[in-house]
């Protein structure tokens, strides 16, 4: 380090964050990149660009990514930390942020993510609903949340375990008045392998297919699914919201 010429961020996963660029000069290369790839991927598939939200995810990066996003036009910002995210919301306390929360929440944290989070991804026990529904005060102002999946079959990836658990799980949840359940959301895992990546996505649009037929409750939209690594792919397979950090901020700094 040292010098102080800016530098170019390398390749397609957006280079290393440096301090050379700004957050703000990066997502000016990067975003309209990320852009035009959604759009090809929904136009291979059939589908329009827009029907796609980005939802780009600032863990480990400073609050000059979160004010970059915002300078660049867009609301949303995701989080997979409940400590982060409430750092951030509290430095930032600008209303514009839309704040989605991506990792998975300890039950006894659900008091402090509740006033914050605008859309929770990663609802995955019924045991976390339940607290929920104990946290929303307000009946007219229920936790939006997406059930979260393992349609990957991975040990380590959480979520209800493949259709049978998602769909069992979505119907206790669904039972939930302080909770609207609005999609679904799935993790691929980190592979290059394309169809491997490809049937995790499409196991979870099948599943909210299937849900939608047999479910009455459940009228969900959306489906979370595609990240860096793969989310052309999950454009292909349905996605209407990615949650992309790499691609469009560089690697995460230590
Ligand atoms: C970190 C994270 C992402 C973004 O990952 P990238 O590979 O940096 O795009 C998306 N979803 C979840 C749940 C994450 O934790």
């Amino acid at each position: 380090m040292g010098s102080n010429t800016p530098r170019k961020a390398g390749s397609e996963r957006g280079g290393r964050a440096t301090e050379e660029m700004s957050y703000r000069t990066r997502l000016e290369e990067t975003l309209p990149r990320v852009r035009e790839t959604i759009a090809e991927a929904a136009r291979r598939a059939g589908r329009e660009p827009e029907e796609v939200r980005i939802v780009p995810v600032t863990k480990g990066h400073p609050l000059e990514a979160v004010e970059a996003i915002l300078d660049a036009g867009l609301r949303d910002v995701a989080e997979n930390r409940v400590g982060e995210l409430e750092e951030k919301a509290r430095r930032l306390r600008d209303d514009r942020v839309r704040w989605h929360m991506v990792g998975h929440v300890q039950r006894r944290k659900a008091p402090r993510l509740l006033p914050i989070v605008h859309l929770l991804h990663s609802l995955d026990s019924v045991r976390l609903a339940r607290r929920f529904q104990r946290v929303v005060e307000d009946p007219e102002a229920p936790l939006r949340a997406l059930v979260q999946v393992n349609t990957s079959g991975e040990e380590a990836k959480g979520g209800f375990e493949g259709r049978d658990g998602a769909l069992r799980g979505l119907g206790e949840i669904l039972e939930i008045a302080r909770i609207r359940v609005e999609g679904l959301m799935t993790m691929a895992p980190l592979t290059d392998d394309e169809e491997t990546l490809r049937s995790t996505f499409r196991r979870l649009r099948e599943i909210h297919e299937e849900a939608r037929e047999t479910l009455p409750e459940y009228r969900g939209t959306e489906l979370s699914m595609g990240m860096t690594n793969d989310y052309p792919i999950a454009v292909e397979e349905g996605s209407t919201m990615v949650r992309i950090g790499t691609a469009l901020f560089g690697e995460r700094p230590e």
